[in-house]
């Protein structure tokens, strides 16, 4: 299979540049050129398959062509190895819970599949491969754990200094082995001006093997794909889900458009964000207009030029009728959402998180308007990852903390502490 770039059509690359480049030269978003389906046979089966067979089928559709069944086999159950029930809150009101992995959020899911890709593509190659991000928090934190003990790769993190909460802070420091965090006197933007340096110094990214875990890949994608399929099934026969998404970025929502184009049957799905609501905007009036972030209590999703809606327009061929047909957008605000937060709690004793809260007010205003219809929000995190924003709504312990965030809280920091210079950066690079 070959990739092309949504900038540039005719720039096309194997799976190996498309996913260790990350990012085409021309700043477009790498596309698979053929968007694969799920044949019949399988579409007879679905019901029956379990979650990692699942994920197999997919991972065999977009990259059966240049990886064998059995590293597929090998990438994906070592990717999908815990579960995204579906919890049912009230008759239609559908809860998929994705934050089961070692980081409490669904972004493991990418992480780790990108990883084990990213190795298999890599393993004939004498060096090792070195990946390189700048985190304002999560994504770090899945890479970091994806990547942790991985054969012939390492990971150097860069952090803004006290810009991440504690416990994000372990999630990028306790690992150890592999995994190299840099604690960087400056902005995550300096963070981001650092890595975005090192890619440029041809020399240096080429000794290093530089490669990116950024979010656009392609790698993330394809798994978050999974869960809409898995999640459909847990319904009923016959019962033909709308996904709510609590989107930043909206990858989440672009793997969901991939799971349709697969065939998955779906009624519909809704962007729900907060108040950085330039998509809702967009499928509103017709006019995208991006802005800066504005800050919130679902931060994971304080995003004012979503990375993936260049994807999301070039799966509906670039028709705003034909993206409004499929994808309703709804916005709330801190307030609605810390009532939701409390709402859940009291009529159905859930303990849902910022980012899910959001979601599930977008679920009941879709269910009221179209009644008799099935909504399945995705909860993104776990409630224990937003304590101060949880305790604030509905009182101290509240949440119980999962042994594995408990865990980590306890190990110790280690952690390189540089000043945000190029040259500085360079020099310690060069020194590894
Ligand atoms: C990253 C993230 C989101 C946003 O997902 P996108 O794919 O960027 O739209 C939502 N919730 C949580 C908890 C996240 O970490």
């Amino acid at each position: 299979m070959l990739y092309h770039s949504t900038t540039t059509p005719s720039h096309r690359v194997d799976l190996k540049e498309a996913i260790l480049r990350s990012l085409p030269p021309d700043n477009g978003l790498y596309m698979p050129d053929v968007l694969p389906t799920l044949s019949g046979p399988f579409w007879e089966i679905w019901r029956e398959l379990t979650f990692p067979e699942i994920g197999i089928a997919v991972a065999d559709a977009f990259f059966g062509e240049d990886v064998p069944p059995q590293a597929l086999v090998d990438i994906v159950e070592g990717t999908v190895s815990f579960d995204a029930p579906l919890v049912t809150l009230a008759p239609g009101d559908h809860i998929l819970e994705l934050f089961h992995g070692p980081t409490l959020a669904f972004k493991d899911f990418g992480a780790r599949f990108m990883a084990r890709l990213m190795a298999w593509l890599t393993r004939a190659d004498d060096r090792e491969l070195t990946v390189l991000v700048a985190t304002s928090g999560d994504t770090g934190g899945a890479v970091a754990s994806a990547f942790h003990n991985l054969p012939g790769t390492r990971v150097v993190i860069l952090y803004p200094q006290g810009k991440v909460s504690a416990l994000q802070e372990k999630q990028l420091t306790a690992l150890g082995g592999n995994i190299t965090a840099l604690e960087i006197q400056g902005s995550f933007d300096d963070c981001q001006a650092l890595v975005k340096s090192a890619f440029l110094d041809r020399d240096l990214s080429e000794r290093l093997n530089l490669t990116s875990a950024n979010s656009i890949n392609l790698a993330r994608l394809v798994p978050q794909s999974f869960y809409y399929i898995h999640a459909a099934r847990q319904l009923p026969e016959g019962v033909k889900p709308t996904f709510v998404i609590p989107s930043g970025n909206f990858g989440n929502l672009t793997a969901g458009l991939l799971a349709m184009q697969l065939g998955l049957p779906v009624d519909q799905f809704v962007a729900a964000t907060n108040m950085n609501d330039v998509v809702p905007e967009y499928l509103r009036v017709g006019q995208y207009t991006t802005r800066p972030s504005v800050p919130t209590i679902s931060n994971a999703m304080d995003v004012g030029a979503p990375s993936n809606f260049v994807r999301m327009q070039a799966l509906f061929g670039g028709s705003w009728e034909a993206m409004k047909e499929r994808v309703s957008g709804m916005a709330f605000s801190d307030d609605q959402t810390r009532a939701a937060i409390r709402t859940v709690k009291s009529l159905y004793d859930y303990e849902i998180d910022p980012h899910g809260a959001v979601g599930w007010l977008a679920a009941q205003k879709w269910r009221t308007a179209h009644p008799g219809s099935a909504t399945v929000t995705l909860e993104t995190a776990h409630p224990a990852k937003f304590l101060d924003v949880m305790e604030a709504e509905l009182g101290a312990h509240c949440v119980e903390i999962p042994e594995r965030l408990a865990v980590l809280a306890r190990q110790e920091k280690v952690a390189t502490l540089l000043p945000a210079d190029k040259a500085v950066f360079r020099d310690w690079l060069n020194s590894m």
